[in-house]
């Protein structure tokens, strides 16, 4: 068996395993793999078929995971796997995602080499992206903790569905983190995501409450699916409630893909709109992704609604002063990790 030991199984009575990683509850014979297709049962023990093995590395503004108020400027060294635990018909990376041609995991690295690669590129953090990292934590836990001795930080890019102790062993290592939030209606994860809202919206919270991951959401828009404005304004007083108003959040455009190319891409229209409701409710914090908006790209003081930082795609402009979280007009600490410094230098 090539591949590492996995985390969270149990065997069960009938001779099969059961796989704990996850609201899938895959449960498998000897030599079955599980629906995210990197985890087997081999011997009647769980393996991560896929440790060590990139589907591809790549050094990307932090803007790009999206992240807006994580180190803003700054680049990431970016790598996913293959394999991922839901099976949404719009995905936008399904080509590794679903792919069950292991010759896509062309780059093998260690989490030492990993780690040493961000910090010569001067990259401020490695981003597990591109596929859910859920899915290959393993890898992700020994990687992250290889970056933080070299004073790196780490970052999530995930669907965030998760159990909660898996969650925490990924979250605890993990400081900036974008969650997508698919949509605020259970039909819609059933339906186009096989999957449930609920472990999603419980893994935010964990992320929030019990962890120090500095957290953002991204919520792709897709016209006739999870559009309507009464389920934006229902998410977004979600979010407000449950994990505090100032969370940034970033409403991105649709473009046909996988098994939706006959859906519309999004009209900018809608999510100008989308940003219009959730400002209006109290999230001062709210961006437009995959369309050009210079106001929706803008982070404003939440008080004085002085442009703070400025951005064009993944062209900044800040105007905060160095190493101050502050409104430099008003004086409003604002929300996030700001202050770029790598340790170890
Ligand atoms: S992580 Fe993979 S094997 Fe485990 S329950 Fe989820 S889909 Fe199944």
């Amino acid at each position: 068996m090539t591949g590492h030991p996995a985390l969270f199984w149990h065997p069960l009575d009938d001779g099969r395993i059961q796989c704990d990683l996850c609201p899938r509850d895959c449960k498998l014979h000897d030599g079955q793999r599980g629906l995210c297709f990197v985890r087997q049962n081999s011997g009647n023990a769980m393996w991560l078929t896929t440790y060590g093995m990139s589907s591809g590395f790549a050094i990307d503004p932090i803007e790009k995971k999206p992240l807006n108020h994580f180190y803003p400027g700054s680049t990431v060294l970016s790598f996913g796997a293959t394999g991922c635990n839901l099976a949404c018909k719009f995905c936008q990376n399904w080509d590794i995602s679903k792919t069950r041609d292991f010759a896509r995991l062309s780059q093998a690295a260690t989490p030492d080499q990993i780690a040493a690669t961000a910090k010569r590129h001067g990259c401020q953090s490695v981003a597990f992206t591109y596929t859910d990292p859920a899915t290959f934590l393993e890898f992700v836990i020994d990687c992250a903790d290889a970056c933080h001795a070299l004073g790196i930080a780490t970052v999530a890019v995930s669907a965030g569905y998760l159990y909660p102790q898996p969650a925490d062993a990924l979250f605890s290592r993990i400081d900036g983190a974008n969650i997508d939030l698919k949509a605020f209606n259970h039909n819609f994860y059933h339906k186009l995501c096989a999957g449930k809202l609920t472990p999603v919206l419980d893994t935010l919270e964990r992320i929030r409450h019990h962890h120090a991951t500095w957290l953002e959401i991204t919520t792709l828009l897709i016209p006739g699916h999870n559009d309507n404005p009464d389920e934006i304004a229902a998410m977004c007083d979600w979010i407000i409630d449950h994990l505090g108003g100032d969370t940034p959040l970033h409403f991105t455009a649709f473009h046909p893909d996988w098994r939706m190319r006959d859906t519309p891409p999004t009209p900018a229209a809608t999510l100008t709109q989308a940003r219009a409701i959730a400002i209006d409710l109290g999230m001062p914090f709210v961006y437009t992704g995959n369309i050009r908006d210079p106001e929706g790209g803008t982070t404003y003081c939440p008080r004085c609604a002085t442009p703070l930082i400025e951005r064009e795609f993944y062209t900044i402009r800040s105007h905060l002063p160095d190493g101050d979280n502050r409104c430099p007009q008003c004086h409003t600490p604002i929300a996030g990790r700001f202050t770029v410094h790598l340790d170890g230098d």
